[in-house]
């Protein structure tokens, strides 16, 4: 399976690699996030150059009225840009390729459908 995966993503993404990660420009991951100042949770789009692991990041909190800490509690896929799926799809490939190890084919699925249905590969 992860073999058909990863020929349908080499084949929607062939252009693309190998990848300049200092140039990628960030993307917008919409996440359910914990503000380390007031503890409380809401709904915030850090920009990242990998949207496959968002973690911590610093962002405004309403509540404390300052740029606070957040760390990452649930993804909100839903509600993800298909732009989102293929950049992870496309250093998901990029990474496997480097490191020699399989990639995921869960994250190369959801790019390539993404890329299919947006036409934003
Ligand atoms: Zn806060």
């Amino acid at each position: 399976m992860t073999e058909s995966a990863r020929a349908d993503a080499v084949s929607t993404f062939r252009g693309v690699l190998p990848l300049d990660r200092e140039r990628l420009s960030k993307v917008r991951v919409p996440v359910d996030a914990v503000c380390c100042g007031c503890q409380r949770v809401t709904v915030k789009s850090p920009l990242v150059r990998d949207p496959r692991s968002v973690g911590s990041f610093q962002h405004a909190c309403k509540a404390c009225g300052s740029v606070q800490w957040h760390n990452t509690t649930d993804r909100l896929d839903g509600i993800t840009s298909p732009q989102v799926f293929v950049r992870a799809a496309i250093l998901e490939l990029a990474d496997a390729a480097r490191e020699g190890v399989e990639p995921d084919p869960e994250v190369l699925r959801d790019g390539v459908r993404a890329a299919e249905s947006e036409g934003v590969a």
